[in-house]
């Protein structure tokens, strides 16, 4: 339904208003605003007193996870409304038992300067002062240049003094965590917005690697492994453990931590970010029946 459509702020409110105008029992919500302004939002379906929440978009490079979780959605709706069986399973049933909040983009600074460049932030407010343009078509992070995956409370001095002994030190387009956990909006809108529901297990969506990391520390649930080999196994993807600098910080970590509930990582795709939006159906369709079984399980 949204392939080839490049996942700025103008689109995405679009997507929004044209899921909103087909199902009217969706809800929206806005949790929040990004460095410079632009809205934080999120859908969602079915029972809010026991939902999923998925996040797309951490990253700037990564807006095809964005693009992935309104796919999906949108499916999911489709399914609800005209009373269709995945898998012979009623979707709308399981739905009414569990629902799915949906945060489809994280971080819209850095999905903005990914995809349009630095114009798209005000240049007061760019923490790098003789910006090169290029340097935009590498851009991870939110708009104070803090990686908003390095930015959660869990483990996070052990990484920023790991990002130290890398030569991380300051405001960049990738991997400084800040300094301070939770030291940015983006960050605080979706760990403030957690606090105050009770999720059942989380998933975050990036774009590189066809994997799934499922672990952080003494309070992962026992039957997180098994989810990820069975998610695995559906998509056609690998389970993987985090080495070096992508440990701890990251938002799978702190929701295992705070919550001691599952919730993993899921890299979409292969090759290069931003992965190209023609390999966008591919890609879809690939995770499509893994994405059910999480949904519905
Ligand atoms: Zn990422």
């Amino acid at each position: 339904m949204f392939e080839n459509l490049l996942p700025t702020e103008e689109i995405r409110q679009k997507i929004i208003n044209k899921i909103t105008d087909e199902f009217d029992f969706i809800k929206t919500e806005k949790i929040g605003e990004s460095v410079c302004g632009r809205n934080i939002d999120l859908i969602s379906i079915g029972n809010s007193e026991n939902a999923a929440i998925w996040v797309g978009a951490h990253h700037g490079l990564e807006w095809i996870t964005t693009l992935l979780l309104f796919e999906f959605f949108y499916d999911i709706c489709k399914n609800v409304k005209f009373n269709e069986n995945i898998h012979g399973i009623d979707v709308k049933s399981k739905i009414e038992k569990r629902g799915l909040v949906i945060l489809p983009c994280l971080n819209p600074d850095g999905v903005e300067i990914a995809i349009n460049g630095f114009k798209s932030v005000p240049k007061d407010e760019l923490p790098i002062k003789n910006i090169d343009d290029e340097l935009s078509k590498k851009w991870q992070s939110n708009a104070n240049g803090v990686d908003l995956n390095h930015n959660y409370n869990a483990g996070w001095e052990a990484l920023h003094k790991l990002e130290r002994q890398n030569k991380i030190l300051s405001p960049r387009h990738t991997r400084y965590g800040g300094n301070a956990p939770e030291s940015e909006p983006e960050t605080k809108a979706l760990t403030d917005f957690c606090r105050k529901n009770n999720f059942e297990y989380a998933l975050a969506f990036h774009s590189q690697g066809e994997e799934i990391y499922w672990n952080y520390g003494e309070r992962t649930p026992e039957n997180s492994e098994k989810f990820a080999e069975i998610f695995a196994l559906m998509g056609g993807y690998k389970v993987s453990k985090p080495e070096g600098l992508a440990v701890g910080g990251g938002f799978k970590d702190w929701f295992i931590e705070e919550f001691g509930k599952p919730a993993f990582t899921i890299e979409v795709g292969l090759g290069e970010n931003p992965l190209p939006i023609e390999e966008f159906p591919k890609i879809y369709n690939k995770i499509k029946t893994a994405l059910y079984f999480c949904a519905l399980v």
